[in-house]
């Protein structure tokens, strides 16, 4: 039976190009994936995709007709098609046999997804038919700033804990940014400590006032407690570097799936 994967990230963290990539990976492997496409506003999908939001919804339309912004017509078409969902859960379960995963592309602004009544419901719909990981993308580039890595992990970790299905960090674009940093600090809170204190000594005041360091130093102890129960694997969506390492991750996870989440499930319903 397939493994459902989530990818969910910030605006431009890769997530469709992470989704292409897959994609392809898994096509060379003639393994290939069932494939949605849920987010409304893009453009161009470089990816073919089984199930597609906007055949179902105009995004440009839902905004014109509801007077609404970029985000409100986004939000509105997501739950425009989440109105249908269970015909789109139908469609995947009766795939389910065939392919090996289903992939998910989620809307670029990530709370349009994570924090949206229809966000809860595609995800909880789809984790109780199929084994689903969530698949946190990370725009490693843009996170090697110790303030900036650490609200990104905060982020992780509320979503984390609002959906408690298994979680899998991905650090994406190694291709121009190695990874190593990252895995350092998420092993070390006193590395992490450390680069702190270096780029307060080499920024000064310029990220901020002072006394959100020693906040940061307190929340790196937390957060310590909330990386021993992740997996984070490195990739370029662009190069597709890490593949390997990603799929063995997502195999984990899935038995963390079938271990802790499965059993909960079978007690609500
Ligand atoms: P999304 O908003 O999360 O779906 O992000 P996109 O997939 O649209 O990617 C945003 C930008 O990052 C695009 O310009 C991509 O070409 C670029 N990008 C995505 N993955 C990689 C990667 O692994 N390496 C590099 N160098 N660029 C990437
Ligand atoms: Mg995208």
């Amino acid at each position: 039976r397939a493994t459902a994967m989530i990818v969910i990230g910030m605006a431009g963290s890769g997530k469709t190009t992470f989704m292409q990539r897959v994609n392809s990976y898994l096509h060379s492997r003639e393994q290939p994936a069932y494939v949605l496409n849920l987010d409304p506003a893009v453009i161009h999908l470089p990816f073919d995709a089984n199930i597609d939001i906007r055949d179902t919804v105009d995004y440009a339309e839902v905004m014109k007709q509801y007077n609404l912004g970029p985000n409100g017509g986004i939000m509105t078409a997501l739950n425009l098609f989440t109105t249908k969902f269970d015909q789109v859960l139908s469609h995947v379960e009766n795939r389910a046999n065939e392919v090996d995963y289903v992939l998910l592309d989620t809307p670029g602004q990530i709370e349009i997804f994570t924090w949206s009544a229809s966000g809860s419901i595609i995800t909880d719909a789809l984790a109780s038919a199929l084994p689903t990981v969530v698949v946190y993308i990370i725009d490693t580039p843009r996170t090697t700033a110790p303030a900036t890595f650490m609200s990104n992990m905060l982020y992780a970790c509320s979503i984390l804990y609002k959906t408690r299905l298994p979680f899998l960090l991905v650090f994406n674009k190694t291709d121009v940014q190695p990874h190593d940093f990252a895995l350092d600090w998420m092993r070390d809170f006193e590395a992490f400590q450390e680069a702190l204190l270096e780029r307060r000594q080499t920024h000064g005041e310029e990220d901020g006032p002072a006394y959100m360091d020693s906040l940061m130093n307190s929340m790196s102890l937390v957060l310590d407690e909330f990386y021993k129960h992740l997996r984070a694997v490195g990739v370029s969506a662009m190069t597709g570097e890490g593949m390997e390492e990603l799929f063995d991750a997502v195999q984990e996870a899935r038995e963390e799936y079938e271990k802790d989440y499965k059993p909960e499930l079978e007690k609500i319903i």
